[in-house]
């Protein structure tokens, strides 16, 4: 059975996006068979997944609305899988913006995703969900599917501040809607060491979050924001970046953070 991971935080420009297409990538590179959902309405995982948004015949949006299976829906990219770190695409577009209302009519509308890939989960060892900027129905829907929440954040003095609100809704969901959720971990992500901020807020983090905050920490790196434009992943477009080592070196903390928390 997949681990199922939602990269979450309410706030746009944080990361999110860079995280679910680099953390698939390097997972790929080390061995484990991914699926990458995109919840954004916006698309940027599927087109930094090298996937054209404007051309999907089906996507989450299709599945949502269960007029198509993820199995019908998942697309490849052939550049990724030459380089090794292929992930299946469960891919979106703006079409998904439309979702969230015509989903209000419905029923068991924040479970539809969970439905859709509890069918496909024995396909994977990791479904990664990039979520929008907001904690919406969409948001909703990947937080009732995922086993955790990873959140990437920037260590900005209001980073905490909206912390708090997304550790509510994850407590809400939690109680409600899924037994199973819980914050994974903090990822910190543009860091710039040599900011003294950023390193008091990286402190304040460590000394509340304790091992919640990932020991990786992914530097600001100016190949993994080039990456986009060619669609594909930093881990792919120049792996010797630091911003790539340090996303395969995530990639492997999450690996061996999984074969912990199993039972022998
Ligand atoms: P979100 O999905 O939360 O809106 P993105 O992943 O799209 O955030 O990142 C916002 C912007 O910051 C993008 O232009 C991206 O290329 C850039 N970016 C993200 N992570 C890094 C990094 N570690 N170093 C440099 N630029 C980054
Ligand atoms: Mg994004």
């Amino acid at each position: 059975m997949a681990k199922i991971f939602c990269i979450a935080n309410q706030k746009g420009g944080v990361g999110k996006t860079t995280t679910t297409v680099n953390l698939a990538a390097g997972l790929a590179k080390v061995g484990q068979r991914v699926l990458m959902v995109d919840l954004d309405p916006q698309g940027n995982a599927t087109m930094g997944s090298g996937i054209d948004k404007r051309k999907l015949e089906l996507s989450v949006y299709d599945v949502l609305l269960e007029t198509a299976t993820v199995a019908q829906a998942r697309v490849q990219s052939a550049k990724l899988v030459d380089a090794g770190c292929g992930y299946d695409i469960l891919g979106a577009n703006r079409e998904l913006a439309g979702a969230e209302v015509e989903m209000v009519e419905l029923e068991r509308r924040e479970k539809r995703l969970k439905t859709a890939l509890a069918l496909v989960d024995h396909e994977y060892d990791f479904v990664l969900i990039d979520c929008p900027p907001s904690l919406s129905m969409l948001t909703l829907n990947g937080l009732c599917c995922a086993h955790g929440v990873i959140v990437p954040m920037q260590c900005e003095y209001f980073a905490l501040e909206g912390l708090a609100d997304l550790v509510n809704t994850i407590k809400q969901v939690h109680a409600n809607l899924n037994k199973d959720l819980s914050i994974i971990g903090l990822l910190r992500v543009m860091f710039d060491p040599r900011i003294t901020l950023q390193q008091q807020v990286s402190d304040q983090l460590k000394a509340r979050f304790a091992d919640k905050v990932f020991d990786t920490v992914i530097p600001r790196n100016v190949r993994l924001a080039e990456a986009p434009s060619y669609g594909v992943p930093g881990v792919v477009f120049d792996a010797a970046s630091k911003g790539a080592q340090a996303f395969v070196t995530f990639a492997q903390e999450m690996v061996d953070r999984i074969q912990d928390s199993k039972p022998n």
